[in-house]
């Protein structure tokens, strides 16, 4: 017997749940791209991205994914030859490092494993052993997607502060902007990237660079950035074409104007306290779940837990069975186990990640992890019990 018919839930790190108000915001006829309600509405929108990465410096938008905001961000600041710090706790500060490289520059990756934030201790070691400044760049993810992993991002600013390197920081927030609490201003953050399709609800397309005037001040000596990724028309425009570099993306605009338009509805604080508490029910049913048996989340330590994404453990094959059974028995989708196998495999049969990013509140998640108990159930999996009692205790508020 299937239980699956009825809406379906996606629990995955992204794409991300799209709100009904962002698709009927798409839902409309082609603009004019000359003048009109496009050109009018860009001012507000690039103020509110802003707002949203609480910068005052500048932000170029492309139409691209979180790789093409990747790239743009090493492009303009960056030359061939010259040395970069990558700062890994997963997967995703390593594909960073890997389009850094192809572009040239040299990466140094230090590897804080998959299962605990940037140790400052030795990054204060990496930097003191870099005498002469060789690293241009410090990169990382704030959240890593895959692992769940969140570091601590004014603490790292304050490392580099305190061995007066002046290294750029440059963090990829694309997972968890609009979810985990980030101040790029207040942090020292340098360039921030994000994309659309995670916390901000938008179907994937846009990419975002954040950047202040200090890594401005690297374009004037980035020789290899082409026309398409200079982030210099795109935030210094005169005509709306200037901000994309040819025809804007017109329906996406619409989708994240009316996702912005939430995002000041609930305000930023609300937002942030919203992820932190579905991300405490998350914890508490693994944890209840765990008393009993193989079930374990990925990262020990509360502090260094995104509150975007989960990382979860209960056992190879049984993790991907209970991904299947989800999906075929109830309707729900969650995201496997990106390069969480023992030896770093794409897809682990232990592991499994459930995303509560953007637009999802309690009893969304609340069926996603009741849903899972019945999994466990199923699957004779082993677990104690209370897992969905505690989480529903954390989120009568
Ligand atoms: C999703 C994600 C990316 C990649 O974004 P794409 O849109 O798939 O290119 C990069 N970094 C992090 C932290 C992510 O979560």
């Amino acid at each position: 017997m299937t239980l699956a018919n009825g809406r379906e839930t996606l629990a995955i790190p992204g794409p991300s749940v799209m709100p009904d108000r962002v698709l009927r915001a798409m839902h409309r006829a082609a603009p004019n791209i000359y003048e009109g309600e496009l050109v009018d509405m860009m001012p507000g929108m690039i103020a509110d991205l802003k707002a949203v990465a609480r910068t005052k410096g500048h932000v170029a938008i492309y139409i691209s994914n979180g790789h093409g905001a990747w790239e743009a961000a090493v492009a303009n600041t960056h030359n061939r030859g010259e040395k970069a710090l990558v700062l890994a706790t997963g997967s995703f500060a390593k594909g960073w490092a890997g389009m850094a490289t192809a572009m040239g520059v040299d990466c140094e990756i230090v590897d804080f494993g998959r299962e605990s934030g940037v140790d400052l201790a030795r990054l204060a070691e990496v930097l003191a052993a870099d005498k002469d400044h060789q690293f241009k760049s410090v990169l990382l993810t704030q959240v890593d997607t895959s692992s769940s992993v969140r570091s601590d991002v004014p603490g790292i600013r304050r490392v580099l502060d305190e061995a007066g390197h002046p290294a750029l920081l440059m963090v990829d927030c694309i997972a968890c902007l609009g979810s985990d609490r980030f101040e790029m201003d207040a942090w020292g953050v340098d360039v921030t990237v994000a994309g659309c399709q995670k916390g901000l609800m938008t179907p994937p397309g846009l990419g975002f660079v954040f950047f202040n005037a200090k890594a401005d001040a690297m374009r004037d000596d980035a020789e290899y950035v082409s026309s398409y990724w200079d982030w210099r028309p795109r935030t210094r425009p005169e005509a709306l074409y200037q901000y994309f570099c040819g025809t804007a993306p017109t329906h996406h605009l619409f989708g994240l104007r009316e996702a912005l338009d939430m995002i000041g509805e609930e305000g930023l604080e609300n937002i942030w306290n919203r992820h932190e508490t579905l991300a405490r029910a998350v914890w508490a049913a693994f944890e209840a779940w765990g008393q009993g048996g193989p079930a374990r989340l990925n990262v020990a330590n509360p502090a260094e837990r995104s509150h975007a994404v989960t990382t979860v453990s209960i056992g190879a094959p049984k993790g991907t069975q209970l991904r299947h059974w989800v999906t075929e028995h109830a309707g729900l989708t969650l995201g496997l186990g990106l390069n969480m196998g023992p030896n770093g495999e794409r897809s682990s049969d232990s592991h499994f990640r459930i995303a509560h990013m953007g637009h999802v509140n309690s009893h969304m998640l609340l069926g996603t992890l009741a849903t899972i108990e019945s999994a466990l159930i199923a699957l004779d999996v082993p677990h104690g019990p209370g897992g969905v009692s505690a989480a529903a205790k954390i989120c009568a508020v």
